[in-house]
């Protein structure tokens, strides 16, 4: 079995597949289920260029999708084609943030990775957000004040409106002893993020933003 998407590119073909079955359930109009399906795969072949015949054809069982449970059985499947987001240790994760002597990491065998394509939590101890996350083999990783809310808005992550709070980042300024602080929303709830996360380039946008 050859997996052939990765995180972002199969949340992206779960939404497209929830988009056929909320269509079936608004509407019986042959036509405008026609042309939803004809956008739904014009969009996924843009999103998963240069797929062989077999992946191809297990992508395109998304316009057989028209109940809830055949949606639920679609995303079942194709999540076995997926490469996960590669496990982190706990050990690792210390690593990552040397200067917390205490950090309290989430409890990693929950983690769904086939869901994550970066991995976050809170530490409601300290009101830190870490995030973590791996481009080309390379574990990036930064830490910042999180302010809670209940107030809805863009997040700079996943670039949804959802429940956002303000993400505050620290680094050392160019004169000694000064600090750069940078602040954005993000989502409060990472699986939500993850889910919504269909375009792997603003989460790094948004790290390097910050780190550099
Ligand atoms: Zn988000």
């Amino acid at each position: 079995m050859e997996r052939f998407m990765n995180v972002e590119q199969y949340q992206f073909v779960k939404k497209q597949a929830k988009k056929i079955a909320n269509a079936y359930a608004n509407t019986n109009d042959k036509n405008v289920l026609q042309a939803v399906q004809a956008l739904v795969m014009e969009s996924i072949n843009e999103k998963l260029i240069g797929l062989d015949e077999d992946s191809s054809s297990i992508v395109k069982q998304i316009i057989t999708i028209q109940t809830k449970e055949q949606l639920e059985n679609f995303i079942e499947k194709i999540k076995g084609y997926v490469t996960p987001f590669e496990k982190l240790t706990e050990k690792e994760l210390k690593k990552l943030f040397p200067k917390d002597k205490k950090l309290k990491v989430p409890d990693l065998k929950n983690v769904d990775w086939t869901e994550v394509s970066y991995l976050s939590w809170f530490d409601s101890g300290t009101n830190r957000k870490y995030i973590v996350y791996r481009n080309d083999n390379n574990i990036k990783s930064i830490r910042g004040v999180f302010s809670q809310s209940s107030k809805k808005g863009i997040c700079t992550i996943c670039n949804q409106h959802q429940s956002v709070g303000m993400f505050m980042s620290s680094k050392k300024g160019k004169a000694v002893g000064t600090y750069v602080k940078r602040g954005n929303y993000i989502c409060v709830d990472s699986t939500v993020c993850n889910e919504n996360l269909t375009d792997f380039t603003r989460l790094t946008d948004f790290i390097e933003t910050i780190n550099d």
